[in-house]
């Protein structure tokens, strides 16, 4: 009896060890321990043994069928972690792909266009000044030198709060405020968005940005204005860029000026992008009014200075060669994508 126990203990335990599949190791289990196993036959013998041996030999079944059963919660765990590691094998991440890309958008014209002007001017030792969209009418006219009878404070052209606020029609209000604060010298561009009571078409916008500099400091000449803005234009449409000052007015600057660039298209030649000039309006500048240098309390028999201001948009528009104005504030990622 013992050594036909043995036999099959050590049969199973040789069967078990190069089972592959959880299945082959179950129909092991059932054909030794099941009820028509191979130890149930075994049991049944027991009426041939002799009262006495028979709990002796009960437990020699016992001892047989636990070393199975443990050989098989072994052989059950080895074979679940294999399942697990071969799984995790094939879930493997390959940190090496490329990731797939988010879709964040892009970049506007105009932003670009601002950055590339700021970089310009804080190059030159400028320095970026930010101001409210909402103005008081005193900052947005009085103190820039339009008195309340200039046609600019037209209602037409203005958008009006009450009588007193204005939403701002040009950045130069930041311009009186910097004054104001009495620090000298100056040398500052203010960036920011205006708002004119215009009908929306290819080249006008009831809202709009425009870029606006200012430098006071002593012995300021018109030589400065001049060399700054040459530089300016040289950096932003290309190095061989030449610059056109043309008589002007503006109520904040006296003498005033618009300064045109060569086309940097044809170089000057004339073609459909100037319009045949060779020519291209850029923006107004001057020599800041001895008035307004007096209304922010600075002396202007001490102190000279200059101001510029350039449209953003015409800046984008130019450089990128885009042909209407409104495509600016579509926002259609399809368009803003090409820049
Ligand atoms: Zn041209």
């Amino acid at each position: 009896m013992k050594e036909k126990l043995d036999s099959i203990v050590f049969k199973t335990l040789e069967k078990m060890q190069n089972v592959k599949t959880t299945e082959a190791l179950n129909e092991i289990r059932v054909s030794v321990l099941g009820k028509k196993g191979e130890l149930k036959e075994v049991m049944k013998g027991m009426k041939d043994v002799a009262p006495e041996d028979r709990p002796k030999v009960g437990q020699m079944v016992n001892e047989a069928r636990d070393r199975i059963e443990s050989k098989l919660a072994e052989m059950r765990q080895r074979l679940d972690q294999e399942k697990m590691e071969r799984q995790m094998e094939g879930e493997k991440i390959d940190v090496t792909l490329p990731a797939r890309k988010a879709d964040i958008g892009h970049r506007h014209p105009n932003t670009i266009a601002l950055e590339e002007m700021e970089r310009i001017f804080i190059g030159m030792g400028y320095e970026v000044v930010e101001g409210p969209e909402i103005e008081w009418d005193e900052y947005n006219f009085t103190k820039l030198n339009i008195p309340p009878n200039h046609p600019a404070k037209d209602e037409q052209d203005t958008f009006y709060i009450n009588k007193d606020i204005v939403l701002r029609t040009q950045t130069s209000p930041v311009q009186a405020r910097r004054m104001e604060q009495g620090k000298l010298p100056i040398r500052m561009i203010s960036p920011g968005r205006v708002f004119r009571a215009d009908e929306v078409d290819a080249t006008h916008s009831p809202s709009f940005h425009q870029v606006e500099g200012l430098v006071v400091d002593k012995n300021i000449t018109f030589a400065d204005l001049k060399g700054t803005l040459e530089q300016f234009a040289r950096e932003i449409f290309g190095p061989d860029t030449k610059t056109k000052f043309r008589p002007h007015h503006f109520p904040f600057t006296e003498p005033s000026a618009e300064m045109d660039v060569s086309c940097f298209k044809c170089g000057g030649k004339g073609c459909r992008f100037c319009k045949g000039e060779g020519w291209i309006e850029i923006l107004g500048c001057g020599m800041v009014h001895p008035h307004v240098l007096e209304m922010c309390g600075i002396d202007p028999e001490e102190y000279t200075g200059f101001a510029f201001g350039v449209g953003l948009e015409r800046i984008a528009l130019l450089k990128y060669e885009i042909d209407d104005m409104r495509l600016l504030y579509e926002n259609d990622i399809r368009f803003l994508k090409q820049f």
